[in-house]
């Protein structure tokens, strides 16, 4: 059984320091447990403290409260934090991948354990607030509490002053694990940032994705290595790429886009076709769960109730399910958003096709299967022209995170593309 870093793809640096990071927390404990049979409880229960108690090790290299993984999208940062969780969790503080500590972190059910994924398109104070008042109770396994926090770029202001409070005077066994794409002050208060200790992620280089899509899914090594380089460093695309038949659909009807402009007409055709297609698969990925939840919910109030105390209890539930609808329906924007930032993602990986090959710079082209269309693109628009195209898509991609809405900036995209 390979140990719970093994998934985290080409991020050889980050495990080391990891890895020793969970040496030192383990020495912590066992210090900490060390002084309590013989001191007695009232020792000084800090990271600090403990540190001292481990042999003077540089505090550097050991253990720290608040850590941000940092690194692009499926780069695997909430991989890292996970891992990181599991082995500080494992009974033999290594991250063994088979003890009970690192299997219930893995699974998601270790008690210890929380991970905070935001739906919407933001995390609430609310929310934090109850988070970090749990984060503060002993650690029922005895050994830390964990909080993972995914996408931490997306906590409200309020939500990090909450954090925030919590980084600055730890609970002394509790350890915060943010993910952020970087540590920018628009990704990351700079005040947040300044508390914790950075862990950044790279782009895994496709021959490394492929190698665990091959090792860990089982996937045909020649699609693995095909989906790899289309995902462009991204893992789970690139597993679903190679997995689902309907990902792949997606993928082809956005790269078709770049031969359909031939006017203003087609332009705005394609731009309701893509804005479309993202709102579909949005819909597919979010149905099945609002459904789920809306049912779950009205059982427990026990909806269609009859007789005493059920008006009341309605009235309740109302506000209950108002609540809830709108959870949901902040969940299906930022579905529909993560589907069209991906179709962009591959347009603009076309693009950047054509710009190396009108440069002739010796890299793989990142769509084989549409590289001689951006070879022919190259030809007619030249360096210059497919720059000026993959421009606009990330300009298009950066108009949509700043709340442009997105038909809007797709249509002015498509319109770029189509001039040039
Ligand atoms: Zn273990």
């Amino acid at each position: 059984m390979p140990d719970v870093f093994a998934d985290l793809v080409g991020q050889g640096e980050a495990v080391v320091e990891l890895r020793r990071a969970a040496a030192a927390a383990a020495a912590v404990l066992r210090a900490g447990a060390a002084a309590l049979g013989t001191a007695g409880p009232a020792r000084g229960d800090t990271l600090a403290a403990d540190d001292a108690a481990t042999g003077g090790v540089d505090p550097s290299a050991g253990m720290t409260h608040a850590w941000i993984f940092t690194g692009p999208p499926g780069s695997g940062r909430s991989v890292a934090a996970r891992a990181f969780a599991a082995a500080l969790e494992c009974v033999h503080g290594t991250g063994c991948g088979e003890c009970p500590g690192c299997h219930t972190t893995m699974g998601g059910t270790h008690a210890d354990v929380r991970m905070v994924v935001p739906e919407g398109l933001s995390i609430g104070v609310g929310e934090m607030r109850a988070l970090v008042l749990r984060a503060a109770s002993t650690p029922s396994g005895g050994r830390w509490q964990v909080v993972v926090i995914e996408d931490a770029d997306r906590l409200t202001e309020a939500a990090g002053n909450a954090l925030l409070k919590a980084i600055e005077e730890p609970p002394p066994r509790t350890v915060f694990l943010l993910c952020a794409p970087s540590t920018h002050p628009d990704d990351i208060s700079v005040t947040i940032r300044s508390r914790c200790r950075v862990v950044p992620l790279r782009q895994p280089p496709a021959d490394a994705v492929a190698e665990v899509l091959v090792r860990r899914d089982g996937i045909a090594p020649d699609v693995a290595q095909w989906a790899a380089a289309a995902a462009q460093g991204h893992v789970g695309r690139a597993r679903r790429l190679a997995r689902d038949p309907e990902a792949r659909k997606r993928r082809e009807a956005v790269l078709a886009v770049p031969r359909r402009l031939t006017g203003v007409g087609a332009a705005f055709d394609a731009a309701s076709a893509l804005i479309e297609a993202a709102e579909a698969e949005a819909e597919a990925s979010v149905t099945e769960a609002d459904t789920t939840e809306r049912a779950a919910l009205e059982t427990a109030l026990g909806a269609g109730g009859t007789g005493r105390g059920a008006a009341g209890a309605m009235r309740g539930a109302a506000g209950q399910l108002k609540e809830l609808e709108k959870r949901q329906k902040s969940r299906a924007t930022r579905a529909q958003r993560d589907a069209l930032d991906r179709a962009l993602v591959d347009l603009a990986g076309f693009y950047r096709d054509a710009l190396t090959m009108a440069l002739r710079a010796p890299v793989a082209p990142v769509h084989t299967d549409t590289a001689a269309l951006a070879g022919a693109g190259a030809q007619k628009w030249d360096a210059e022209g497919a720059l000026r195209r993959l421009e606009a898509v990330l300009a298009c991609r950066a108009a949509i995170e700043a709340n442009v809405k997105p038909r809007i900036a797709v249509e002015a995209m498509m319109l770029a593309l189509w001039k040039g």
